[in-house]
C-alpha cells in the first residue's frame, strides 16, 4: 500500500515542525486573520491570504474538511498598535468622504474581489467584528469577572502582569520591554497592557456601541478571541496570520483566551512571512505607496502570474516582489498552460511523482519544491497523458486553473481560423489531399496544428 507522508506543520507557538492530529478525525479547524478594511488590499497582504489557501488546499488533499473562518476587522484597529491614534476606520472616511460603514462595505467587496481574481477559496464563514460586538462584550466581561482587567480614563485594559505566560508566543522579553517603552496611555499600569474596550469619549465616531463599562467600541484584538470561539469553539486546530501578528496581535489574543480558557485558543500558530519591495522597503497600507492586484493586472499580467510567483517561494520565506521576478512567474505560468493544452488527456497520475509532490507539500508546505518537480516531470520521458493527469492532481493545491485555460482566440488570425475550418471539412469529406495543404498553409503562417476528437485546434508556435 501507498505510504501517505505525514502533514507537519511548522508552529510558531513551539517554534517547531509539528506532525499535524486533528482534534476531532477528519476534520481542521482554521481560523484566518483578515484585512482592515479602510483601504484595498495590496499585494503583501494578499500574500498571507494565499499561504492560508494553500494550506486550506492541502489540509483538504490530506482528506481533512475543513472549516475556514476568515474575519474582516471593520472596527477597532487603531492607528497604532500600542491603543493610541484614531480609529483607521474613521480615519479611512475622513479620506474618502464616505461613511465608516460605506468604506467597509466597498472594501470588504474589493477584498472579496481580489481573493476570486487569485482563486483564493472563500472562507466557510466571514466574520465581520462589527456583527460581533454581542460576543465581544460578553468575552471581556468574563476576562473582568476573571480579575485581568481594569479601567482607565480612556477604556478597560488587559492586565498583562497577571499571566505568567505572557509573550510565550512572541518570546517576549517582558522585562526588557516594561523598561524600553513609553507607557502612552495616562494610567496604563504596564506597556505591554492592551485595550479591550476605548470609551468614544469626546471623540465624534459614527462606530460606537452601548456596554456595560460606557459607550464606545472594542479593542482589535477581541474581535479574533470572540470570533473563533464563536465558529470553531474554545480549542481549535489552526490559527494563521501574517508574521506581523505574532509580537502583539497573536500574543494579545492568546492572552484574552488563557484567562478565561487557562490555554490559548488554537493548537497550531502559522505565519506567513512578508512580501517586501525589492531593494528591502516594506509594503506598507497606511505609507500610500502600495502596490495592488488591480494595478498588476492593468499592466497586462495575469493575476494568476502573481499566484505562480508567490508559490515560487516558501511561505516562511521572504518574498521580493519586483516586476521582473512577475514577469518570470508571468512567462513559466504561460508555458506551464501550454504545455498542459497540448498534452493529452485520459492518463492516470503517476505514483511516484505524486507521492513525491504530497511529501513536499505534507513537508510544511514546499511549494517551491512541487514546483520543481512539476517542471521535472514535463521534461519527462512518461506519456503525455500520465504527466497531464499528474499536473492536474497537483492543480488542486496550486489553484492556478491549468485545465479551464485554452488559448486566446484572438491570437489566432481569422484566415488561419478559416483554414482550420476548410481542414476540418477536407478531413469529414475524406479529402486528405486538401487536409494535408491546410496543414502545410497553416504551419506556414506560423501556427501549430493538433487533431483532437473535437476537430483542428490550432496554436501560436
Ligand atoms: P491589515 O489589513 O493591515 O490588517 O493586514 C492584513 C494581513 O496582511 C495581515 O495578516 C498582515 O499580517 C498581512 N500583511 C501586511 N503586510 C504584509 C506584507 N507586506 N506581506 C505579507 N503580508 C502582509
Ligand atoms: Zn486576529
Amino acid at each position: 500500500m501507498e505510504q501517505i507522508p505525514e502533514l507537519m506543520l511548522y508552529d510558531t507557538y513551539q517554534r517547531e515542525l509539528r506532525p499535524f492530529k486533528p482534534l476531532e478525525p477528519g476534520k481542521a479547524g482554521l481560523y484566518a486573520c483578515g484585512p482592515t478594511v479602510y483601504d484595498y488590499a495590496h499585494i503583501g497582504n494578499l500574500r498571507t491570504y494565499l499561504f492560508g489557501d494553500v494550506l486550506r488546499r492541502v489540509l483538504a488533499l490530506n482528506g481533512y474538511q475543513v472549516t475556514h473562518v476568515l474575519c474582516i476587522t471593520d472596527v477597532g484597529h487603531l492607528t497604532s498598535d500600542a491603543d493610541t491614534g484614531e480609529d483607521k476606520m474613521e480615519k479611512g472616511s475622513r479620506r474618502t468622504s464616505q461613511s465608516a460603514w460605506e468604506i467597509a462595505e466597498f472594501y470588504t467587496r474589493a477584498f472579496q474581489q481580489d481573493l476570486a481574481q487569485l482563486h483564493i477559496q472563500a472562507p466557510t464563514v466571514w466574520a465581520r467584528a462589527t456583527q460581533h460586538i454581542e460576543e465581544q462584550i460578553a468575552f471581556i466581561a468574563e476576562i473582568e469577572r476573571n480579575g485581568f482587567a481594569y479601567r482607565t480614563a480612556d477604556g478597560i485594559y488587559f492586565d498583562t502582569q497577571r499571566l505568567e505566560r505572557y509573550g510565550h508566543l512572541a518570546r517576549l522579553n517582558i522585562a526588557g520591554q516594561q523598561s524600553g517603552h513609553r507607557v502612552d496611555i495616562r494610567d496604563k499600569r504596564s506597556a505591554t497592557d492592551f485595550a479591550l474596550w476605548k470609551f468614544s469619549g469626546a471623540e465624534q465616531r459614527q462606530m460606537e456601541w452601548d456596554s456595560p463599562w460606557g459607550r464606545g467600541f472594542p479593542g482589535w484584538h477581541i474581535e479574533c478571541s470572540a470570533m473563533s470561539t464563536r465558529y470553531l469553539g474554545a480549542l481549535f486546530d489552526i490559527h494563521i496570520g501574517g508574521e506581523d501578528h505574532i509580537p502583539v496581535h497573536h500574543t494579545n489574543e492568546i492572552a484574552q483566551h488563557e484567562a478565561c480558557h487557562s490555554h490559548p485558543p488554537a493548537r497550531y500558530w502559522l505565519h506567513g512571512a512578508f512580501l517586501k519591495l525589492e531593494g528591502g522597503d516594506k509594503m506598507s497600507k497606511s505609507d500610500g505607496g502600495f502596490l495592488r492586484l488591480a494595478t498588476v493586472a492593468e499592466r497586462g499580467y495575469d493575476p494568476l502570474a502573481y499566484r505562480y510567483l508567490a508559490l515560487s517561494a516558501h511561505y516562511r520565506s521572504p518574498l521580493s516582489f519586483s516586476w521582473d521576478a512577475l514577469d518570470a512567474a508571468h512567462t513559466a505560468l504561460g508555458r506551464l498552460r501550454q504545455a498542459c493544452h497540448r498534452l493529452p488527456d485520459g492518463g492516470r497520475p503517476d505514483p511516484a511523482y505524486r507521492q513525491a509532490m504530497l511529501a513536499n507539500l505534507n513537508q510544511d508546505l514546499n511549494t517551491p519544491r512541487a514546483l520543481a518537480l512539476m517542471w521535472e516531470l514535463l521534461k519527462s520521458p512518461l506519456p503525455g497523458a500520465v504527466q497531464k493527469a499528474t499536473i492536474r492532481w497537483l492543480d488542486q493545491v496550486l489553484g492556478l486553473r491549468l485545465d479551464e485555460w485554452t488559448p486566446p482566440r484572438h491570437a489566432i488570425p481569422e484566415p488561419v481560423q478559416q483554414l482550420a475550418a476548410a481542414r476540418d471539412l477536407a478531413r469529414s469529406e475524406r479529402r486528405w489531399a486538401d487536409a494535408d495543404a491546410t496543414r502545410l498553409a497553416i504551419e506556414a503562417a506560423g501556427f501549430a496544428v493538433r487533431d483532437t476528437a473535437a476537430g483542428t485546434i490550432v496554436e501560436p508556435r
